[in-house]
């Protein structure tokens, strides 16, 4: 190592999911919706004057905090918004885990928060999910510098009853619990219910899944307006114009269209709980995932190989190489004609290997 390497801060990135440019792929690998935006997304972008970007855009964003405070019912003073939720939980991370104790997040989880966790030098543990991967709420009762999980979990679908949820924030009153709802428009209750009560709870939510717009970059959390100062002194010290003026048109109008968000949330329900089914069939075993993927494992067939074998296919999943979960595949719910390929591949693989 050369002596100017010696104070670089090194980490282990994160690696998200490929993101192969291939004609006629069948893409299931990074929960991204299969369905387009809401119409209004493209008139929104079409109607924008480029003239305009001659100029920063509103570091508040403010048509769009105040959309979402709107939606969700709660004042503009306790909505944030970010980058996507990657921007939105690191911005929590570094303003929340300071204690020097350690936080807690689950040993199966998403693995960007140990990635966080490592480039802010937080110290962490991993709390692990029961045998059916399910959180035990009252393993987290005990010291720790703040909490963070995913409801839905991640990258099991296993969705947490809000009052597991409150269980964990009646005895983490004094730190920041963080919950992830990546996933939660697809089938479970927000815990945003709860930050009336818990001024220690953040939720947090992304544009990416349920309204179809990972492209766009758009996370935002929603908690106490004390919560919501901090994080924003946070963001200021660190990047003012995180939304562009695109992305804050755009996203506005995703929100206004509830009627096509409902529509497209029920149509990926219907192929999701039709997939159970199916995989079943096929002898997979898998919980009862509550968000826009499925994951599952099957007894004869090594995930490994059949992450191989699909990606031969142009079918793209994810597979994991971590303990515990490494003969399982992640496979995001697409349109039901993507999926019945899938099941078509899935049908013959299995007859072959069972022969065998
Ligand atoms: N949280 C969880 C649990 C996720 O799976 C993802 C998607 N990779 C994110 C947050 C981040 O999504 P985005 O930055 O697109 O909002």
């Amino acid at each position: 190592m050369k002596p100017w390497e010696n104070n670089i801060r090194k980490t282990i990135p994160y690696v998200p999911g490929e993101q192969p440019d291939r004609q006629h792929m069948i893409k299931l690998n990074t929960n991204e919706n299969p369905y387009p935006p809401a119409p209004g997304v493209a008139e929104s972008l079409y109607s924008f004057d480029a003239d305009q970007l001659r100029l920063y855009p509103d570091p508040e964003a403010k048509s769009l905090i105040q959309a979402l405070a709107k939606r969700y019912r709660v004042k503009p003073e306790q909505v944030f918004a970010g980058v996507g939720s990657d921007d939105v939980l690191a911005m929590a991370f570094l303003t929340f885990f300071n204690s020097g104790k350690p936080i807690l997040f689950p040993d199966i989880t998403y693995s960007f928060y140990e990635v966080w966790a490592d480039v802010f030098r937080i110290p962490y543990e991993k709390v692990p999910l029961d045998e059916h991967f399910r959180i035990r709420s009252q393993d987290y009762h005990r010291q720790n510098g703040g909490i963070i999980f995913p409801n839905p979990n991640a990258p099991t679908g296993e969705l947490e009853s809000l009052a597991d949820i409150e269980e964990i924030l009646k005895y983490n009153q004094d730190v920041i619990v963080i919950v992830d709802e990546a996933y939660i428009d697809f089938g479970g209750k927000s815990a945003l219910a709860l930050t009336d009560r818990y001024e220690n709870l953040l939720v947090v939510q992304t544009f990416s899944k349920s309204r179809s717009l990972a492209g766009l970059r758009i996370g935002y959390a929603i908690g106490s307006e004390a919560l919501i100062r901090y994080l924003n002194d946070v963001k200021y010290s660190f990047n003012s114009y995180t939304l562009s003026q695109p992305v804050i048109l755009a996203g506005s109008a995703a929100l206004a269209d509830e009627v096509y968000f409902k529509k497209t949330i029920h149509k990926i329900v219907t192929t999701r709980e039709r997939m159970k089914g199916e995989f079943r069939k096929l002898g997979f075993v898998s919980g009862d995932s509550q968000s826009n993927f499925l994951f599952v494992t099957h007894p004869e067939i090594p995930a490994k190989e059949l992450f191989e074998a699909l990606k031969e296919q142009n079918i793209y999943v994810r597979y994991f190489q971590k303990p515990r979960i490494d003969n399982y595949l992640r496979i995001t719910i697409g349109t039901d004609e993507e999926m019945d390929t899938l099941l078509d591949f899935l049908r013959e693989y299995v007859k072959r290997t069972s022969r065998v």
